[in-house]
């Protein structure tokens, strides 16, 4: 039997549900077997792309029409060292699952990003950052080791030290220059399950990146939320979060939160019971609607004092997780998200303008999230020493056009700043964004390593195809 007619097919989307297609399906349950469907495939003349959690907003972990290789059934920790903090992970293991057996030896993974569920392979081929970005790299700079199964069949062990140009590129070479099988990476090491929290309101978008320059250098976690509504003087307007870990006998009882049962959240947000968001959501999804929410979580920002409080790291981290269907407000349609990095130097000027031009297109963000981040050494990585501003905007059958127009038209400002974007939040960059966004000695680079790890071009996604990462350059 061929591969075409053993495997199943499915309908996968990404997180923002804008874009579905239909695939083959394939759940490798062994890198033996990861590896034969990448070989058979290849014999075959059908592409394959892999994924995770399917956690990516865009397209990055679909293939239309080709097989969609998932890492979940491989989903071992096949060792966990509590004196270092090391553990050794199948591709399929997520950071749900480290948490909730690492914590109570007192240690946490030390980048999450905004979600639980990813798998360790997605967060290593998207090299993902948390609200630490500035302080601790991206998931890329903990890991000590993986290994690669390549298309040809061959499996690389990579490190800093082994095959160390293709370890640096197939950490945020999103799943096209080999399938990770295995990771080995360092945790944080924690002295209690609580962080020490503040937040600040912000009055302008000039206040907010003054609180981040002043308080990243004391803090440990750090993030603002930006009202992308409101114009005038009071332009990105929000809040930012501020968060330290405790340190010996800080927080008795934060201690108990060492138990990973302790850190599930209630089932209720400022009141609210959280199966409720979604509807409430939904009821205000228009651009008036949406004002009126953001000045009320505003208002109660100038309201809430600034003193420090103390949090779980679950609810810190990944508060959206337990608000279930909060995408349900997307529907049917869906949302993309849309998230610049820029240099330190210009980020103010550009984000500035990137929301004065979605205002006056009247196509505002209904969500904005910024962060400040360090460079790193990976070739395709995202991050730049500077700031990113993720925003959420609603997809509608009618301003579908419009709302690329406008990517585009924001892109170009992020471009000439020399930003680059995030390919895990991705729904709208063109071949020419991607190359003015790495570069052309950077691509060429990836390309080689493509030319020889992947030389008939199995791996392969729709978000890799639109870019163009394979077009001669
Ligand atoms: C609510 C929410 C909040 C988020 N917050 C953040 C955040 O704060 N910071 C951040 O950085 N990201 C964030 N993300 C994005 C998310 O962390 C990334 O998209 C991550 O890559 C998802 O992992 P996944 O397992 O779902 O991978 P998928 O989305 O399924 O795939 C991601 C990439 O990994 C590749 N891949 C999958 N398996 C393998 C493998 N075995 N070997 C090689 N490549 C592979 C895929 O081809 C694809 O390119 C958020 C996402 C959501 C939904």
């Amino acid at each position: 039997m061929t591969l075409q007619q053993e495997l199943g097919r499915r309908v996968f989307d990404g997180f923002g549900f804008s874009s579905r297609s239909a695939s083959l399906f394939a759940r490798p349950q062994s890198g033996e077997e990861l590896a034969a469907i990448l070989r058979r495939a290849g014999e075959e003349g059908l592409t394959v792309g892999l994924r995770g959690s399917g956690r990516s907003y865009g397209d990055a972990a679909m293939n239309g029409g080709n097989v969609v290789l998932d890492v979940t059934g491989m989903r071992k920790i096949l060792s966990w060292d509590p004196q270092s903090g090391i553990a050794e992970v199948e591709p399929g293991v997520t950071i749900e699952q480290l948490w909730r057996s690492t914590l109570a030896d007192g240690w946490w993974p030390a980048v999450v990003p905004g979600t639980m569920f990813p798998t360790l392979a997605g967060c290593a081929a998207m090299n993902v950052h948390g609200k630490n970005h500035f302080k601790v790299g991206g998931t890329g700079d903990q890991i000590l080791d993986a290994e690669l199964v390549l298309p040809t069949g061959e499996r690389k062990r990579i490190s800093r030290e082994e095959n160390s140009e293709l370890f640096h590129a197939a950490i945020a070479g999103f799943g096209m220059l080999g399938a990770f099988s295995r990771i080995r990476l360092k945790l944080k090491k924690v002295e209690g399950g609580r962080l020490k929290v503040r937040q600040i309101p912000a009055r302008s978008l000039d206040e907010q990146f003054d609180l981040i320059d002043e308080h990243t250098p004391n803090s440990d976690y750090f993030v603002t939320w930006v009202d992308c509504i409101k114009g005038g003087s009071s332009l990105g307007r929000g809040q930012v979060h501020q968060a330290v870990y405790t340190h010996g006998d800080e927080d008795p009882e934060g201690k108990s939160l060492m138990d990973p049962s302790r850190q599930d959240l209630p089932g209720h947000i400022l009141g609210v019971p959280k199966s409720m968001v979604g509807i409430i959501l939904k009821l205000f999804r228009f651009n008036t609607g949406m004002a009126l929410l953001n000045l009320g979580k505003y208002l109660a920002s100038e309201l809430t004092p600034r003193s420090w409080y103390k949090q779980g790291h679950v609810a810190f981290a990944f508060l959206l997780d337990y608000v279930p269907n909060f995408r349900s407000a997307y529907e049917p349609e869906g949302f993309i998200q849309y998230q610049p990095f820029v240099p330190k130097e210009h980020a103010r000027e550009v984000f500035k303008k990137i929301l004065r031009l979605q205002q006056a297109r009247g196509l505002p963000s209904y969500l904005g999230v910024m962060k400040r981040h360090r460079a790193d050494n990976f070739l395709l990585s995202h991050a730049v020493d500077g700031y990113s501003f993720a925003m959420d905007f609603a997809v509608t059958k009618a301003n579908r056009a419009e709302l690329w127009r406008l990517c585009h038209d924001m892109s170009e400002i992020v471009l000439e700043a020399g930003g680059r974007f995030y390919p895990a939040k991705d729904a709208v960059l063109r071949p020419q964004d991607f190359q003015r966004a790495w570069g052309q000695e950077r691509i060429s680079r990836f390309r080689a390593l493509r030319r020889q790890v992947d030389p008939q071009r199995v791996l392969r996604t729709e978000w890799a195809a639109r870019v163009g990462v394979d077009e001669a350059g």
